[in-house]
């Protein structure tokens, strides 16, 4: 595995080989899956062809990511191999600043990874995670791959789950619960589903929607529900296929 001490800071491609490195270090660690590589090599090409940048459009669809969470009665931090490994931090930050609960949610879920990833997200700070109960289910998803908590995802009415699958982002939102999604790929199901997309790299996505919730933390709710109502899914997502075909 690379050191990440042999990466200069001022190798044009810095930011991307420190993720890269925290997606070996989470494969080692057993926090993320062998597919999770895969995954990060799609988000590394979407990433370079949007600029290796937030996007005005993201920037806003993060600002009204902040709004939702905090309009929220539960909200939900859904957290994968992925997410674990690259923003294991600025997680338990954002579930400060909103009150969301964590919730553990794998696509490929073993007891050994669960584990493995609740210790990781403990030894970051988070207080309480959940996902082990696995007590209740998502509609229309098979066995394994719709176990929730029944107090977490499952009755939850905004959810973040960013670098989710297609088909988990359209059972959730058949459930009727407001969806933010963070996802690189604008052309993705995920971000196609989402009431809130956000096309951007995580690393930058989670630590921006934290910034915009403490400066709106103390606005009245009538100003969040005007950030929220105002918001243009399709334009945001229009904005980020343009980003992309522009470059
Ligand atoms: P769908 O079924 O929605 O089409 P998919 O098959 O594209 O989903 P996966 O390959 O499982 O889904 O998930 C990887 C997704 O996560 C890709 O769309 C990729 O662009 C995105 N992704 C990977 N790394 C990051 C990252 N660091 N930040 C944001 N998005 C990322």
């Amino acid at each position: 595995m690379t050191d990440v001490g042999e990466i200069p800071e001022d190798h044009p491609r810095y930011q991307s080989l420190l993720t890269r490195h925290r997606i070996e270090d989470g494969v080692e660690r057993g926090v993320t899956s062998k597919q999770g590589l895969i995954a990060e090599g799609r988000g590394e090409a979407f990433d370079y062809l949007l600029g290796e940048e937030t996007i005005p459009s993201a920037d806003d669809a993060e600002r009204v990511a902040a709004a939702q969470l905090l309009l929220a009665e539960h909200a939900v931090l859904s957290v994968n191999g992925n997410v674990a490994a690259l923003v294991p931090n600025e997680i338990v930050a954002l579930a400060e600043v909103t009150g969301a609960d964590i919730e553990v949610n794998l696509f490929n879920r073993t007891d050994e990874r669960m584990g493995a990833i609740v210790d990781h997200l403990r030894e970051h700070g988070a207080e309480e995670v959940k996902g082990l109960d696995a007590d209740a289910r998502i509609p229309g998803l098979e066995h394994e791959r719709g176990k929730v908590d029944e107090d977490g995802i499952y009755v939850a009415d905004v959810v973040l789950v960013p670098l989710e699958d297609g088909d988990r982002a359209e059972a959730l939102a058949a459930m009727g619960k407001t969806e933010i999604v963070i996802d690189l790929n604008p052309l993705s199901r995920s971000p196609r589903t989402a009431a809130i997309p956000i096309v951007d790299n995580i690393v930058r996505a989670v630590p921006n929607v934290t910034a915009h919730a403490r400066e709106l933390a103390d606005a009245p709710r009538a100003e969040l529900e005007a950030i929220v109502a105002e918001f243009d899914r399709e334009e945001a997502l229009r904005d980020a296929e343009r980003a992309i075909r522009d470059i």
